[in-house]
């Protein structure tokens, strides 16, 4: 029978970061099972966009962490992941929105106040724009934008309601298809292996026996589940359960004729919640059936747009994670929905009154797509030693996956290598609920980042 130290089940961005750290730290008899493509499941859907805002500091430091190691990786590979860094602007029409002032405050921790400057218009501190994408000229913190001057001269595409805008610098995207592609090469030339085949249960303890579809075996010391939307079904196989749900969520991406969206605008998201301006006859369609009739009624915030394919390109790419209900990712058919198009068009066109050029005609060319968010509860990651030996999970990655790659691959192979750990590591294992104190912090959206 076939045999190997690891067995990473996934070849996504996680289970191929896990490898890399795992090679990186002389572990090099790694097989990356998949039952497709590498990079071809939830990891080709990913929007590929990193930032260090989070209400939570524990989330916020990881993620801090993975882009340090992005960095290193950019640095490294002469930039292979295309890494750029214009900023997450977040946006709203509240004036001095003290609440999330505060997020920002918790989220930053310690040296918070030294990271957020505010630029009304008396306070005459520098801003500095985001016209490089070039990711080591850009600033770190945050910049909150009142002045309402400043913000017409630096955003000139938004509508002028606007209010307040967060600038988080340290932010911005990257290829998770270039990061995953130069992992992959590192790790085939340590030694490792990709194995396409499906997994359809395993045997004994360490080693273990992996069954695959096809009949053939293989023997691992070691398993890793990175098997993204199919984490709660490798766990299942191992007899484990884990607290986890699959959310659905989608974009669109069409190229940008009207040329709506200035190529230089940073990731944006509109925070505000709206209730779309439907026609009556459209809302009264949209009430007529159970599954449509909430896009009728007032819908959270969290808005994205972002140009696509660089300062030179001429795409857009809009997303709206407002689903909530969990689904199957082992159905025939993803659930895509067919009015996501226009519900996105139309709420993103609030900010961007521009894009209402769209509504209704969308360009020839234009992709409708979606993947699954794996979530917990609390939308924190499950990193570390499973509940049964020998076996590691890397899941739960949710909508921040190809952001926090780096940081889980590395944090995984810490564990099992019984290598250092940052002070976070025990929060990402299930040890985290056996802390009651620590739920009930998480229990509520306002920690749950997700956007
Ligand atoms: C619409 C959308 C937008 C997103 N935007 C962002 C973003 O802007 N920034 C960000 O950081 N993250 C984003 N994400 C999240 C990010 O894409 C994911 O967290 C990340 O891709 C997860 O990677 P993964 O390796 O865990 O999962 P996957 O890429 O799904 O990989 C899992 C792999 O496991 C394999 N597998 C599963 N079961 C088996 C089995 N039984 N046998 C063999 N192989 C198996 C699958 O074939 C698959 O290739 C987004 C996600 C979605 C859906």
């Amino acid at each position: 029978m076939d045999s190997t130290d690891v067995a990473v089940i996934g070849a996504g961005s996680i289970g191929i970061a896990v490898a890399h750290y795992l090679a990186r730290k002389g572990v090099a008899r790694v097989v990356l099972v998949d039952a497709g493509d590498p990079m071809a499941m939830t990891s080709a859907q990913s929007g590929e966009n990193y930032r260090n805002w989070w209400p939570h500091p524990v989330m916020r430091q990881f993620t801090d962490d993975s882009i340090t190691l992005m960095e290193e990786i950019a640095r490294e590979s002469g930039n292979r992941l295309h890494m750029t860094r214009r900023g997450y602007a977040l946006v709203t029409r509240r004036e001095d929105p003290q609440d999330l002032y505060a997020e920002l405050r918790r989220g930053y921790g310690e040296g918070a106040a030294s990271r957020i400057r505010f630029h009304d218009r008396a306070s005459g501190i520098g801003y500095q724009p985001p016209l490089s994408a070039d990711w080591e000229a850009a600033p770190d913190g945050v910049d909150v934008l009142t002045d309402q001057a400043l913000i017409r001269r630096t955003f000139p595409s938004w509508a002028h309601d606007v209010r307040t805008v967060l600038h988080i610098r340290r932010a911005g995207d990257i290829s998770g298809q270039g990061m995953g592609a130069w992992m992959l090469e590192g790790i085939r030339e340590a030694g490792g292996r990709l194995l396409r085949a499906t997994l359809a249960g395993i045997e004994g303890g360490a080693p273990f026996t992996l069954r695959f579809t096809d009949g053939t075996a293989l023997r691992a010391d070691r398993i890793v589940n990175a098997a993204g939307p199919f984490f709660g079904e490798v766990a299942e196989m191992l007899g484990e359960e884990v607290p986890l749900v699959n959310v659905f969520q989608q974009k669109i991406a069409f190229e940008d004729r009207e040329r709506a969206i200035p190529r230089d605008m940073p990731f944006t998201i509109d925070l505000d919640g709206q209730a779309l301006d439907w026609t009556e006859e459209e809302r009264e369609i949209l009430l007529s059936d159970p599954a449509s009739a909430p896009l009728a009624g007032p819908l959270p915030g969290a808005i994205h747009c972002r140009p696509e394919g660089g300062d030179g390109g001429t795409w857009l790419k809009l997303g709206w994670a407002y689903n909530r209900a969990p689904g199957d990712p082992r159905a025939a058919e993803p659930p895509v929905d067919p009015h996501f198009p226009d519900v996105v068009l139309r709420g993103a066109s609030r900010l961007n009154p521009s894009l209402k050029a769209y509504v209704g005609r969308l360009p020839r060319g234009a992709r409708h797509y979606g993947g699954w968010y794996p979530m917990t509860p609390e939308n924190w990651p499950l990193i570390g030693p499973a509940r049964t030996p020998g076996v590691f999970m890397a899941g739960a990655l949710s909508g921040f996956g190809t952001m926090a790659a780096a940081a889980t691959g590395s944090l995984c192979a810490a564990w099992m290598q019984g290598a250092p750990r940052p002070a976070y590591a025990p929060l990402f294992t299930l040890g985290r609920y056996d802390d009651p104190a620590l739920l009930a912090e998480l229990r509520g959206d306002e920690t749950k980042g997700v956007l």
